[in-house]
């Protein structure tokens, strides 16, 4: 998909509550569609999200690192621990790892970032 035209649509469907007729209409599974597996809409959509979060994303290797760990923070910043939901961890120190959900605080460091290969400086 352009990207003129999934910003367009994202515009109109991102955060919106949308009736059952919007998302089940084609223009809606394009959209989805395009954030999945169009990696330029992807990094642009996730730019925006992060952005309005105020992430500092432009300091990760891409913006799936940059999304993952901003998903694995709470509101104030913290990490959350043993949540299934979260994929990976980046400590203060610059380290990186996938947590282990084992009820504990267990981790395996990682050295490159598993989307986009960049060796993780420490
Ligand atoms: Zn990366």
């Amino acid at each position: 998909m352009e990207l003129e035209k999934f910003k367009e649509l994202h515009y109109k469907f991102f955060e919106k509550e949308l009736p059952e007729e919007v998302l089940e209409s084609e223009e809606y599974e394009a959209y989805e569609e395009a954030i999945h597996e169009d990696e330029t809409c992807y990094n642009w959509a996730t730019a925006e999200k992060l952005k309005a979060k105020g992430f500092d994303y432009e300091s990760y290797c891409c913006m799936m690192m940059a999304d993952k760990v901003f998903e694995s923070l709470d509101e104030d910043g913290e990490i959350k621990y043993d949540d299934p939901e979260v994929i990976i961890n980046k400590w203060d120190e610059g380290l990186y790892g996938i947590p282990v959900h084992n009820g504990g605080a267990t981790m395996v460091v990682i050295n490159y970032c598993p989307w986009c290969g960049t060796k993780l400086s420490k």
